[in-house]
């Protein structure tokens, strides 16, 4: 698909765009936003390409946003999401596919960063159709960024875009992908719980410590799956009453309903839900020895919170480290190895956790800032070659 069909589907723009950093230092996020809304997102810095996607016919209103391409081809899931408005989902995939790229050269990738929303409820406003058509836009891009499944996805959503693009992973095993990423994310993310627990108890055993698990999805479910298999103790938390229902049925859980969720007492609060939880007034509540969980860009902000953490003496395993089994494991359908590979690699985020926290605390630098710095001399040792 060339030009032509880009006319067709009727891209308004695809830029690529350097953004000064200058314009964030003297204004205000909210004073950016309104005098800005795009070129003043914080969250622009050196992507290299965002691309907005809009089909009248079925109603698609998406974004991609390219962040790097030096370790290989961007990749990064679809979240398809309510949005409250277009500044909010532009500025959720600026973040995403920023995080994206550490995620990938943090856990040794030869990939990019990249990531993609679709503004809409997925229960409501998703048909193939819709799919196909963002699979098209995804298309024109040859290869530069790549799609999976991330929050409001399925992987029959994949499968959908894999008619029209061979641009996607996480598509069916019956289709030749590795399927749902989620329980290798929460595998990945259980790895790096139990590093963090063995920096903080000397020891990685979860077993009687109390977890609080916010957000009980795909990935989240597998987590408790886990945890309480290991003896843990588990409170779940979640907006979907149904949710919470179906993971009470399974595991010996208990379900938190009154109360601030935050301010219980426990070891390990792990976000499962959606970004930012760790913000000012989360941080003030919570009473955890350790934050690790899935959700991406957990941190509201990742400098100001992750020093908050640190003053509070709570450990946190940063979340494009430890969530990047789902990553590993689609990166499998491009690079083509097997389970066992993936297995192995989800694993060792076990032992680069350990090597984090052990950075951080040798150099007091915040555990996020520690895995960014790492990440980003891969980079740029990458580019000099
Ligand atoms: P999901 O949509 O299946 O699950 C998210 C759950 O969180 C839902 O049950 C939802 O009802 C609940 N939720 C939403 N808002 C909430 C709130 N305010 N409080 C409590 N619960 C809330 O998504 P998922 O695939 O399980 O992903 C969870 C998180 O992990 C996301 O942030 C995602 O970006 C991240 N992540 C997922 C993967 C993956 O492989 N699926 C990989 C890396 C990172």
């Amino acid at each position: 698909m060339g030009y032509f069909s880009i006319q067709f589907l009727s891209i308004i723009q695809l830029v690529t765009l350097k953004i000064p950093l200058m314009i964030t230092e003297v204004l205000t996020a909210n004073q950016l936003a309104k005098a800005a809304p795009v070129f003043g997102q914080l969250s622009f810095n050196d992507h290299e390409q965002i691309v907005f996607c809009h089909d009248k016919g079925t109603g698609l209103k998406a974004i991609i946003g390219v962040h790097n391409t030096i370790l290989g081809p961007a990749l990064g899931g679809t979240r398809m999401y309510n949005y409250a408005s277009e500044g909010e989902a532009l500025n959720d995939v600026l973040r995403l596919s920023r995080g994206m790229t550490y995620k990938a050269a943090i856990t040794g990738l030869r990939l990019g960063g990249g990531k993609a929303v679709i503004i809409g409820d997925p229960q409501t406003e998703k048909t193939p159709e819709l799919m196909r058509r963002f699979g098209a836009f995804i298309d024109t891009l040859g290869g530069t960024y790549y799609t999976a499944e991330d929050v409001g996805m399925e992987t029959s959503d994949m499968d959908t875009v894999r008619e029209v693009t061979p641009y996607v992973t996480g598509v069916s095993e019956s289709k030749g992908g590795a399927g749902n990423p989620s329980p290798i994310t929460a595998y990945g993310v259980y790895m790096g719980m139990k590093a963090a627990a063995k920096c903080t108890y000397g020891s990685p055993n979860l077993e009687g410590k109390k977890i609080l698990v916010e957000g009980v999805g795909h990935v989240g479910e597998e987590l408790v799956h886990l945890v309480v298999q290991e003896g843990a103790e588990v409170v779940i938390s979640d907006v979907n009453e149904q949710r919470l229902e179906a993971v009470k049925q399974k595991y010996n859980v208990l379900v938190h309903r009154e109360g601030d969720f935050y301010a219980t007492p426990a070891d390990i609060y792990a976000p499962c839900a959606l970004g930012a939880t760790v913000n000012d007034h989360t941080i003030d509540q919570l009473q955890v020895k350790i934050i690790a969980g899935a959700a991406n860009n957990q941190l509201a902000d990742e400098q100001v919170h992750g020093v908050k953490l640190q003053q509070k003496e709570i450990i946190y395993a940063p979340d494009f480290l430890i969530n990047a089994g789902g990553l590993i494991n689609v990166y499998a359908e491009i690079a083509g190895y097997g389970r066992s590979e993936v297995m192995s690699k989800t694993e060792n985020i076990y032992e680069t956790t350990m090597d984090i926290l052990y950075k951080a605390e040798a150099t007091g630098m915040t555990p996020h800032a520690a895995a960014l710095s790492i990440a980003e001399e891969r980079i740029a040792n990458h580019q000099k070659k």
